[in-house]
């Protein structure tokens, strides 16, 4: 785990970040990007609870066909797999990279080179996946890459543990913000992500997305250009913790908030050590979620097949996309 210190990675000269704005640079010298508050300086090669350095690491760069309809389109989406992650949970699908951090340091500008390959390759949009704790370098790598003709909308995709102080320096350039809202429960939270006050930050943090892009906006083929939709994963066991966050939603964003209810959930990593959350989800846990949905009057949101539960669904962390850019993470 690195929750500690780590051998310091001293980012080269033409790494990008000397180009950041001073603010954004200065949020990596004691970092507070997100709620963990660790303090560390990752420029110095510090790492925090999310074992991020200073440079953003990257798994996969790919065409990605299972999102949202209104997200992945014909052509599909343009994902961004970041390294490392500030939330961790137990049953994370992605855990090679999320917990394991496997991926390859990329400078600011080879991050923006990776967003102008997915636009010539037709993604629908740019998809930075799991984000947070690389805000920063993020932020600055969207820049240089619309200054280098990048059009197509930004897709940030979060698990919403995140202060909206720091979201604040995306303002203006994420087009749609797709947060997680995980759980009401703070044991939940505590339980499966060490972070029991996660429902109270990811619900401050998605009033800030809304706040910055406002209602839903869709191109006239169905893709989703401006707004946020919000994913929720239904645990097993957990509906009545699933009607609470759909509770909250109800009654603190409009009623055309769009929200996908998902039934993916598969008990992998550490699930084991969980034996409540150690099985698959219920088509009755689901539909009793989604019967909820309906009843509290929301209107727009996007629902899964049970045969969503299939772990092949998992992309394969490969470093595709990455090709000639970057170095092997340590
Ligand atoms: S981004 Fe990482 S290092 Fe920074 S506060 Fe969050 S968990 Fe800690």
């Amino acid at each position: 785990m690195s929750n500690g210190r780590r051998a310091a990675i001293h980012p080269a000269p033409d790494a990008g970040l000397d180009d950041m704005p001073e603010p954004l640079l200065s949020m990596l010298q004691s970092c507070r990007l997100c709620p963990r508050a660790c303090g560390r300086n990752r420029l110095a090669g510090e790492t925090g609870f999310c074992g991020a350095g200073a440079l953003p690491r990257v798994a996969l760069a790919s065409l990605h066909h299972w999102e949202e309809p209104c997200i992945s389109g014909a052509r599909g989406s343009g994902t961004v797999f970041f390294s490392h992650c500030n939330l961790r949970c137990v049953f994370c699908q992605n855990h090679d990279i999320s917990h394991g951090g496997s991926g390859k340091d990329l400078t600011v500008p080879e991050l923006a080179q990776v967003f102008l390959r997915l636009a010539q390759k037709g993604a629908h949009n740019i998809n930075l996946v799991t984000p947070a704790h690389f805000l920063p370098q993020v932020a600055s790598a969207i820049r240089l890459a619309k200054d280098q003709g990048l059009a197509i909308p930004i897709v940030y995709n979060t698990n919403a543990y995140e202060l909206p102080e720091s979201l604040a320096r995306l303002e203006g350039l994420v087009d749609v913000y797709l947060p997680d809202l995980k759980y009401h429960s703070e044991r939940a939270a505590g339980r499966y992500s060490s972070a029991r006050d996660y429902f109270a930050q990811a619900t401050r943090a998605i009033l800030e997305m809304h706040r910055q892009v406002g209602p839903a906006r869709f191109s006239p083929d169905g893709l989703m250009t401006r707004g946020v939709l919000i994913r929720h994963l239904v645990l097993p066991g957990h509906a009545d913790d699933s009607k609470r966050v759909l509770d909250w939603i109800r009654a603190n964003l409009p009623r055309d908030t769009y929200v996908s209810v998902m039934s993916q959930y598969v008990p992998v990593h550490l699930a084991a050590k969980h034996p409540e959350i150690n099985r698959r989800l219920t088509q009755d846990e689901y539909e009793e979620v989604l019967d909820h949905f309906d009843e509290i009057g929301l209107e727009n949101g996007f629902m899964q097949d049970p045969s969503s539960q299939d772990s092949s669904f998992t992309p394969k962390f490969d470093l595709s996309g990455l090709e000639g850019l970057g170095q092997l993470g340590k």
